[in-house]
Formats: structure tokens, sequence, C-alpha cells
């Protein structure tokens, strides 16, 4: 069997859009599950809302989601002359022709058929010149069969068919010279030899033109996958007003790579009830025709619990380096304070994105935090003293410095004084963390280190003397 090849080709207008990034991410799993090849093209043939920027946002959003090519990345921008080539072969071959109309006269000619109520479809003046015009600027028209039906089977929706009679003689090349967006996505197609284009179903009206083209130019049709549309919760297309819909947004509120691709695999894909696939589960399981017809609704609750999840089972080490640049962003040196793979073993069971975990790791290294007034009302009073007098003997001698360790001296204190954990823990908790909240004391007294804790104790004891 032949090697099957898929693309992604972005047009580089903007950032990569949450429905792109889908759009790549099927390809790039059809292209991994059949052992084939994943093209990237840039198709920046609009230079003047094409920006280099745009080039490298859409690179980094493809390389964070870990969608790797191939081939490529190849630019529409570099290949004019190819083209300009093949438009001149179909011209030689008869498939095309020189329309001398100007833009003036096939506006007239729009209007005069929009008010007969017809399609303002191009009247065919040229269709039979052969000759050329010396010195009168024309563009290429392709000389499309007027007759018959195109059809094609999409492998999401089903048979698609349109009456030729419908589609226009198409314009492949302009009167500069450059080439039209359907014309160099197929030229791009056929010579890149793509076996199957999965792209977002605001194509559909486009396939019937360039299957007429890759018929032309006696090249073999691909297969075609129009996957559905990305919908806000208000069932319109996804678009700023529901929120973040960059890639990069995402990560940029902490979200994994790995929750991104789960999450966008399922806005349209589904294999039985299974909600959490592994990359490796994911190129084993993905079928395109396991997508559905109908348009995925972009749910951030459950895009949230999948990034939880991941969280929750992430290696810390690695977890510990996605967490390093918020941490530096908010001003925090981690060379001063635990070992950041520690701090992360304390915080993954409950932060939900990275940002959560970046705020809960803060008073590991901040030590002249402010307490929380509240907390501090509540909890650092007189009585507690003897409490923390007993705590700081006991970490003082405790050893080994571990969790466990910790967990049982408190449990001895707590049986001496009697009193409860209840009562021991929050102000502890307070006294080491700023707050009410944190994860477990044990655990986080066991990353501070005996110093480290100790030195807290002692400056909660000077507060409260200070506050009595
Ligand atoms: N450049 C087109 C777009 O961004 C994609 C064209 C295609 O996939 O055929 O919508």
């Amino acid at each position: 069997m032949s090697e099957v090849r898929l693309r992604f080709a972005p047009s580089p207008t903007g950032y990569l859009h949450v429905g792109g990034a889908r759009t790549a991410l099927f390809n790039w799993l059809l292209a991994r599950k059949e052992n084939g090849k994943f093209i990237l093209r840039i198709e920046d043939t609009d230079v003047a809302r094409s920006t280099q920027e745009s080039v490298d946002a859409i690179l980094e959003g493809m390389r964070w989601l870990g969608l790797d090519w191939d081939e490529g990345p190849f630019y529409q921008s570099e290949r004019f002359p190819l083209y300009k080539e093949f438009a001149a072969r179909l011209l030689a071959e008869g498939k095309a022709y020189r329309c001398y109309c100007s833009a003036e006269e096939l506006e007239a000619k729009r209007e005069q058929a929009l008010k007969e109520g017809g399609k303002p479809k191009y009247d065919g003046t040229c269709r039979g010149l052969t000759g050329e015009i010396p010195g009168k600027p024309y563009v290429v028209r392709f000389k499309a069969p007027h007759e018959g039906v195109t059809s094609f089977d999409d492998l999401v929706k089903g048979t698609i068919s349109f009456a030729n009679s419908e589609l226009d003689d198409l314009i492949i090349q302009r009167s500069d010279g450059t080439p039209t967006y359907n014309f160099t996505v197929v030229i791009d197609d056929a010579t890149m030899g793509v076996t199957t284009v999965i792209r977002g179903d605001d194509h559909v009206n486009n396939t019937p033109r360039q299957i007429l083209l890759y018929q032309a130019l006696g090249s073999p049709v691909p297969k075609f996958a129009h996957v559905p549309m990305i919908l806000g919760a208000d069932k319109t297309r996804l678009s700023k007003r529901h929120g973040a819909t960059s890639v990069m947004a995402y990560r940029d509120m902490g979200f994994l790579p790995e929750a991104m691709v789960n999450y966008l695999v399922r806005l349209g894909w589904s294999h039985g009830d299974e909600e959490i696939f592994s990359l490796r589960e994911l190129i084993d399981k993905f079928t395109i025709e396991a997508v559905g017809r109908s348009a995925g609704v972009f749910n951030p609750d459950k895009l949230l619990w999948l990034n939880a999840h991941y969280i929750k089972t992430g290696d810390p080490q690695r977890l510990a380096a996605l967490l390093l640049p918020f941490l530096q962003e908010r001003g925090v040196d981690v060379g001063q304070g635990p070992e950041l793979a520690d701090v992360v073993r304390t915080l993954q069971e409950r932060a939900r994105t990275m940002l959560e975990m970046a705020d809960g790791a803060l008073f590991y290294y901040r030590r002249a935090f402010d307490y929380d007034p509240q907390a501090a009302e509540k909890f650092l009073k007189p009585e507690v003293v003897p409490l923390f007098e007993a705590v700081r003997e006991r970490l003082g001698r405790l050893d080994p410095f571990s969790g466990e360790g910790v967990e049982a001296a408190f449990k001895e204190i707590c049986a001496e004084q009697g009193i409860k954990m209840g009562q021991l823990g929050p102000p502890v908790r307070v006294a080491l963390c700023g707050g009410t909240t944190s994860p477990s004391i044990f655990e986080v007294i066991a990353v501070l280190g005996r110093e480290d804790a100790l030195q807290r104790i002692a400056r909660a004891l000077a507060f409260i003397k200070a506050h009595s």
C-alpha cells in the first residue's frame, strides 16, 4: 500500500486557533497511526494579511502540542514560479483561458445578473478565445465543465454532490500573475502527494472546484474529510466572545499540552465512553470515520477537569520544569528554597492549572509573607504559644525528618497536650504558609525542611508576642 500523506495548511494571519489546532491534530494522528507523513504548509499567498509573527506563533503552538511535522514548513509565497508553470500548462492544453474582461465589465455583469435574479457567475465572454491580445492585462480562468455533477465521498459527511452548472470558471491567476487560493491548494496537494485532506468544513464549497482542477491536471484526487466547526456554549461559532481561542493562551493560563490534545481530540471524536487518552492510545484508536458530523461545543470546565487529571498524574520533575516560568514571572527565585519537584508533589493533587499551582507554591519561596489577616486573628493567639513551643522542640530533634515522622510527632504533641489535630494543624498552617489553605501540613514541613520550618514557627511566635 502506498504511503499516506497528510498536511496541515494554516494561513498565517493570526495565532494558532483551537479549531486549527484540532485540524492539525487529526491530520497528525492519522499520519502517525498509518506510519505516513505529516506535512506542514504555510498558506501565505495573501501577503497583506500574512505575517512572520503569525508563522512563528503557529509553529510555537504546534511544537507545544507536540505535533511534529516530517516535511516543511513549505511556504506558498516561495512557490509562485511553480503555480505559474502549472497555469501555463493548463493554458497550453486548452484547459484554461485568458480572460480580458476588465474589473468594471465584470462588476457590471455581476450587477445585471443579480438584478435578473440569477447567480453572479462569469458569463464566459472569453471562454472561446484562443489567441493573445498583446499588451492587454488578463486573468487566467479555468475552463470548468458546465455539465454533469462533481461529487465526493467525504469521510466525515458522506457523499456530497455539486452540479457543475453551479460552479464558475474560476480565476487561477490574477492579472498581476499571482495565483489564487483554490489553485495553489490543488497544485500543492498534488505535487506534495497528499492522499487525505482533513480540514474545516468551511472548505466544503471549495472542494468540487478543486476536484475539477485535479482532474484537469490528471492528478489523483485525494480523499477529503471535512470536520465540523467548534462552537461556543451558545452554539455560535467559537470566537473570542467565548473566551480564549488561541492555543498558546491556554498554555499561559496553565494548561498542559496533553490536556489540550486530549480535550481537542474529544471535541468531535469519540471512542465509546472513554474520556482520557494518552497520545499513544490516540494514535492507536483514532480513525477519521469516528469523527462526528455535528459540531463540538467548547466546554472550558471539561478542559479544566482534564487538566487537573494530567497535573495529578504528571511526573513531578516535568511539572516542575513547566511550573518554573510561572514562578519566575512572579519574581520567585526557586534557588532559595525547597526543591521544586518536591513542592510540586505537595500541590499536584489539588491544582487544576499550573497557574493555581504557582500561586500555591509561592509560600514555599516567600519567607517574609504577610499572614492572611483573618487567619492570623483567629489562629495566631497567645494560647497557641505552648503548642508552637512543643512543635519547635519536636521538630528540632526529629530524625529522620520526613512527612511520616512529622505526622507521628504531631500526634504525640496532641496526646501530650490533650488536644485534637484540628486544634494544632490550623495555627501551624498559618504560621508556615500564611493562610488556612495548603497541602498536608506534614508534607509541607517535610518539604520546607527543619531549618526553614523552625524559622517560620519562630517568626509566628514573634508575631504573636508583638500583637498581644
Ligand atoms: N489555508 C486554509 C485555511 O487556513 C486551509 C486550506 C486547506 O486546508 O485546504 O483555512
